[in-house]
């Protein structure tokens, strides 16, 4: 065991998980009709900054949340998996509407992915077709208490120690690896 594998005292636990919780930089995964509901949930009325989301990241690269709202089709699947294996650690996925979680109306089509949760983990899962935006809401806050109870290392969190252990998800790896071409297999 490292240095980075020790975990950090409950203060600066505290303080860490605090800040990570109320400064999650969004990356929109919008893919369908719950895109609009998504995109709802960010303005005036609704005004998910309230609760420390912040729209929208430029990239995969500063996002610390994507939210996978929409038909995942199997074509786009690893698509989706790439943008979040270019996510640094700690990251986390909520999984917005019915399709996103299982399929949705197409759970039988010939293309459609029965699942994010098939091809990247997910931290939240909100249930609807399509939800509406208080319940984007109440998954963010059930995601805020989730990383509220988080383990801390300097590996960056307890997902991102696991994955310093982990020689091919390990982040500095992630990061300092070489561009992939568009036109290679993912
Ligand atoms: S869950 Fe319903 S509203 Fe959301 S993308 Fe699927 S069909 Fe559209």
């Amino acid at each position: 065991m490292g240095i980075g594998d020790a975990v950090l005292p409950d203060p600066v636990k505290f303080v860490l998980n605090w800040g990570r919780r109320y400064s999650l930089w969004v990356f929109n995964f919008g893919l369908a009709c719950c895109a609009i509901e998504f995109i709802a949930t960010s303005m005036g009325r609704h005004d998910f900054i309230r609760l420390g989301v912040i729209p929208f990241a430029h990239g995969p690269r500063q996002a610390d949340l994507m939210v996978v709202s929409g038909t995942v089709t199997d074509k786009m699947a690893p698509a989706v998996k790439r943008l979040y294996e270019q996510m640094p650690e700690p990251k986390y996925v909520i999984s917005f509407g019915a399709c996103s979680n299982c399929g949705g109306p197409y759970w039988d089509s010939y293309s459609v992915t029965k699942g994010v949760d098939q091809i990247i983990p997910v931290d939240v899962y909100v249930p609807g077709c399509p939800p509406r935006p208080e319940a984007l809401l109440q998954g963010i806050l059930r995601l805020q208490d989730k990383i509220a109870g988080e383990q801390v290392s300097l590996n960056g969190g307890a997902r991102g120690a696991r994955a310093a252990r982990s020689p091919e998800r390990s982040t500095a790896r992630v990061l300092t690896a070489p561009l992939v071409r568009p036109d290679s297999s993912p």
